[in-house]
């Protein structure tokens, strides 16, 4: 995570992604709009469906050691059991196999990856300088070796399960719920927190973020759905991306709204919005319709300059069925 802030009802809204990156994405301005933040987070984690979970330990670990065809010790099973069936990145380990001469806790030869747990008795009987020499051939075979203590796995296994996430997909930024590096691209998974917790369009002071920013044309509205605050950026949220905007000068920004099926675009955009409308197949307005104070799209795109594509996802269609599109265009956003 490179930057976050509490709102008001102690959510936490983050700036995650390349710290280098030119590029914004930005979901869920409107709380009962979601699609944006499942979106994001997945093309930053695609594996972000399984969680690392520690899996229970103690008497019922022990039996199943006992029980197990190949002796393992204790420690072995309880890391076993939290790396197998492709629990961690989709890797598949195997135990005790075979390179070369040597025998290895634990493979994952897609990845290259070997894992050791140092402690248990067949490890504790060669020396220094076999280790020595076992690493050596097994580097020079490609692969890389993460080594355990027993009392690692016994007193924090939360930490080598992240560990061993981490060498198998490291992170650019943030910690390890954020693990494949997306180079170029800033995201805010969700501005509006709040709302999506009330499942409201506005935040929790009823502001449309919306129509919150300090532009030219901003003027206080009618409390509704589309109130603009009591103030120009009177909201923590637009103030976030404000000084986000000030700090890491975009020179693009895209944002993830539903229903309307259809790309709009503020500033100079219309080329990547025509890219953006030939991935989706919706078709591109330039012009919402109506007038829109206080927009986003008026205070970037217009007034700063700055090319801001507002994308309308279609809000019937199932959410799995838009990953592919939408992970295209933000892959097409790389710049
Ligand atoms: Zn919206």
């Amino acid at each position: 995570m490179i930057k976050s802030v509490k709102t008001k009802l102690g959510n936490e809204i983050e700036l995650v992604g390349d710290p280098m990156g030119k590029v914004l994405v930005i979901g869920v301005f409107h709380g009962d709009e979601p699609q944006g933040k499942y979106l994001i987070e997945r093309y930053l984690s695609p594996s972000s469906k399984s969680k690392i979970s520690v899996l229970p330990q103690g008497e019922d670990m022990t039996r199943l050691a006992q029980n197990l065809r190949h002796r393992m010790t204790r420690e072995e099973v309880i890391l076993w059991q939290n790396i197998r069936g492709k629990q961690i990145e989709n890797a598949k380990f195997r135990r005790q196999q075979k390179i070369g001469k040597y025998i290895c806790d634990f493979v994952c030869f897609e990845k290259k990856l070997i894992i050791e747990l140092d402690g248990s008795q067949h490890n504790e009987k060669r020396g220094i300088e076999a280790d020595k020499l076992r690493d050596e051939f097994l580097k020079s075979q490609g692969f890389r070796i993460l080594r355990f203590w027993n009392n690692d796995i016994n007193n924090n296994l939360s930490g080598v399960l992240e560990k061993i996430q981490e060498t198998l997909c490291p992170p650019l930024v943030g910690g390890p719920e954020f693990t494949i590096p997306r180079r170029g691209l800033l995201f805010i998974p969700c501005l509006n927190p709040d709302g999506m917790a009330q499942n409201t369009r506005t935040n929790a002071n009823g502001v449309d973020l919306n129509r919150n920013f300090p532009t030219k044309n901003w003027q206080l509205s009618e409390k509704n759905n589309y109130f603009g605050g009591e103030t120009p950026a009177s909201e923590i949220e637009t103030r976030f991306v404000i000084d986000i905007i000030q700090e890491f000068k975009p020179e693009l920004i895209l944002t993830l709204h539903t229903p309307y099926k259809i790309v709009n675009y503020d500033g100079d955009a219309k080329e990547i919005a025509q890219k953006i409308s030939e991935i989706i197949n919706y078709p591109i307005e330039s012009d919402i319709g109506y007038p829109t104070p206080g927009s986003f799209g008026t205070y970037c795109g217009i007034e700063r300059n700055i090319p801001t594509v507002t994308l309308e996802l279609d809000e019937e269609c199932p959410i799995e069925d838009l990953i592919k599109p939408v992970h295209k265009i933000f892959d097409t956003l790389q710049i």
